[in-house]
């Protein structure tokens, strides 16, 4: 038995024990990664510009650079004396006189003594002049000079997710290659005397693994490198020497054989292991018996997720992901929560805050949700149709259809 009494949290409370012990987590190996690799990994360095941003007065619309005082009162008439397009520049020593303009491109350098671009669209050419329909404002539609960032500023911290905008400043500051820190290795065991893996016909009363597979395919979306152990029976001492192989990981993930059945052994062999339970359940469904702790000796931790497939996949999503973007080397992210009305009535027991398989439709101000019908927390087929997780708080007996309510991403 766990060498603490068993504690089944609220779901906050939950929530917030992983919190604080992601928060102690760092990440250990760097690697150096070509740029396009980074996507989805965390940077270990800083990003500075390497240069103003942006580096000349930078026109942002097609039309004719001027004078703003010379357009104060349109229609008004400027003679053209040039063109500048994105990449070109005028003669060294060119200054723009009173009563001209340039033609200028999206991009292109502003030239000296024009203060203002006016769009093409208020503006009609005819021959070398052109007509300024609208007045234009001292700095319009020309971003100056390092107004984005100046040379040498952080445009990047450590501890950032590249993202596709992070790709962005890297590419533009030259960045073919970028430090990032190593992927942590994340251990998968599932457990149970029915489990066969998925090359091996079942027999009429076993199951295939499809946990070690979902598992895994998680552990890459939140950036870890999923390293895959042989299914455990439901027996202790091969269950044991499992164990010993995924703390070699950086984290173990166990499934199955945490509930409150004769065979569930899985917190009767890491209590062997000395483990600590920092709890052994929480107020949710699907997923209550989830288990969270760590092994003193190695330090690692680990997380029994219930064998339901579905209690699996919604336990990970919300216990898991700390400790994996915290080893990577990420600051953990809060659950993404989006709200949407509800299409009809739910009714449901008060006492487990709840994440229901549902399909969300429609978008911001329009966005609607609707249960999926299933069988419970086995039950995969609902839950690959269904696109996010309905939550209901768990003092709601009844939620009326219309009601805003809150939606997780699956
Ligand atoms: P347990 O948590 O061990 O009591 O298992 C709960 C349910 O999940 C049982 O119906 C198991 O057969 C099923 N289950 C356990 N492990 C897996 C797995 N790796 N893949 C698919 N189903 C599983
Ligand atoms: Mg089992």
């Amino acid at each position: 038995m766990p060498a603490q009494p068993p504690s089944v949290l609220t779901f906050e409370d939950a929530r917030h024990v992983v919190e604080e012990h992601a928060s102690q987590l760092r990440p250990h190996g760097k690697e150096l990664v070509e740029l396009l690799e980074s996507a989805g990994q965390v940077l270990a360095e800083p990003v500075n510009a390497d240069r103003n941003f942006p580096p000349f007065p930078r026109a942002t619309r097609d039309g004719y650079a001027v004078r703003a005082a010379d357009v104060a009162q349109v229609p008004a008439e400027l003679e053209i004396v040039g063109e500048v397009k994105a990449g070109g520049s005028l003669d060294p020593g060119f200054q723009l006189q009173t009563g001209q303009a340039v033609s200028i491109m999206t991009g292109a350098a502003a030239l000296a003594g024009a203060d203002a671009v006016v769009m093409v669209e208020y503006t009609s050419m005819q021959g070398s002049r052109v007509a300024v329909n609208r007045t234009v404002t001292t700095g319009e539609n020309i971003v100056p000079v390092g107004a984005e960032a100046k040379r040498g500023a952080r445009l990047l911290n450590p501890g950032l997710r590249m993202d596709h905008a992070a790709i962005a400043i890297a590419a533009s500051v030259g960045r073919s290659r970028l430090l990032v820190y190593a992927k942590p290795q994340v251990a998968v065991l599932s457990t149970g005397d029915e489990v066969v893996d998925i090359d091996v016909p079942p027999g009429p009363y076993q199951i295939r693994n499809s946990n070690t597979y979902s598992l895994a395919a998680q552990i890459r979306a939140a950036g870890g490198e999923p390293m895959l152990l042989p299914i455990a029976p439901d027996e202790p001492e091969r269950l044991r020497e499992l164990i010993t192989d995924g703390l070699e990981a950086d984290l173990l993930l166990l499934t199955g054989g945490v509930s409150m059945g004769k065979y569930d052994l899985v917190e009767q062999v890491l209590a062997d292991f000395k483990a600590e339970f920092f709890f052994t359940g929480a107020k949710i469904q699907p997923g209550k018996p989830v288990v969270f702790g760590r092994v003193p000796g190695s330090a690692k931790y680990f997380f029994g997720l219930p064998g339901n497939p579905v209690s699996t996949m919604v336990t990970f999503e919300l216990f898991v992901r700390p400790i994996i973007d915290a080893l990577a080397g990420a600051t953990p992210q809060k659950l993404v929560c989006r709200r949407a009305q509800l299409k009809s009535e739910i009714k449901t027991k008060t006492g487990l805050k709840r994440f229901l398989p549902a399909m969300l439709s429609g978008e911001f101000e329009q966005a609607e949700v609707e249960l999926m019908p299933w069988q419970g927390s086995g039950d995969i087929a609902a839950t690959s149709r269904a696109n996010c997780y309905v939550v209901i708080p768990p003092d709601r007996e009844k939620l009326a259809a219309g009601e805003w309510v809150a939606v997780l991403r699956k």
